[in-house]
Parts: C-alpha cells; structure tokens; sequence
C-alpha cells in the first residue's frame, strides 16, 4: 500500500484525482504501477487499476495474472471491478472506501458476485484514513479560492 500510496500522491501533478495502484507477484514482486491519468492522457479509462494491470500484463507477458495482488488506495469502480476480475488476480486489497462509485463492497459488489467464476479475495480498510485524507485534502484544495 505504500507503493500505491506514492503513485497517488504523484497524480495532482498532472491534474489527476489522487489514486495509486500497485500489482505484486505471487513472489513480492512489482509487476506494475499505476496512478490515475484522465486528465493527463485524456482517457476516461485512465483508472490506477487499469494503467496497474496493463503494466503488470506487459510485464508478464500475459492477460493471467494469476496469483497476483492488486492494491489500490480506493474502492475500485465497476470497470475497474470487472477489469481485475477479467486479469484473473487472486487478491484485491484497497484502502478508502468510495460511497459514490465503489463496486466493491458500496455500491455494488462485482468481485465478489456468485455469478462469476473467479472472485478474488478482498482484504479492505488497509490505511484507509491516509488513502481518504488524500483525497479530501486535494478536493479541498481545488475548492479554496486561488491565492496570489
Ligand atoms: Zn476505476
């Protein structure tokens, strides 16, 4: 969660929403790194997850990423949701809670659906406050007027 910690807090240097994501291997190792991107790339699918999974699967040469671990600083959203359900990674782990758009838990619940096949195991809460405080300290700041 560090990891994903600090990609977060890279994103408002581009204008982003601050939310980090981590892929590790079964081994501890870092297959790939994300941190939101909308508003640098210009993509409505610039989601952390999605930049973390597509890095990992490069990484590893394949879509399976089974035995991976997704860490992420927010709830995931229904694409992201559906996105790491599709990557097939055995362990979703997130921090902050999102009232608004979770699918994990808030809203819905995709990855633990019945329906599906694969449902990864979800470990949630893991420095939850750092992961919200961050979030709520840079929609704050965007909402105080400009200084001089
Ligand atoms: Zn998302």
């Amino acid at each position: 969660m560090g990891l994903a910690l600090a990609q977060a807090r890279l994103a408002p240097e581009h204008g982003d929403v601050p939310v980090g994501a981590v892929v590790i291997a079964s081994d501890g190792t870092v297959l790939g790194e994300g941190r939101n991107a909308r508003e640098r790339d210009g993509d409505p699918t610039a989601h952390a997850e999605v930049i973390a999974l597509r890095a990992a699967a490069a990484r590893a040469g394949s879509w399976r990423l089974s035995g991976a671990t997704l860490v992420v600083t927010l709830e995931p959203c229904t694409m992201c949701a559906g996105a790491l359900v599709l990557a097939r990674v055995d362990r979703l782990v997130y921090g902050a809670v999102d009232d608004k758009a979770g699918a994990v838990g808030s809203l819905w619940d995709v990855v633990r659906d019945r329906r599906l096949n694969h449902r990864p195991e979800v470990i949630s809460g893991v420095r939850a406050a750092e992961c919200a405080t961050l979030l709520a300290d840079f929609f704050a700041a965007r909402r105080r007027p400009p200084t001089r």
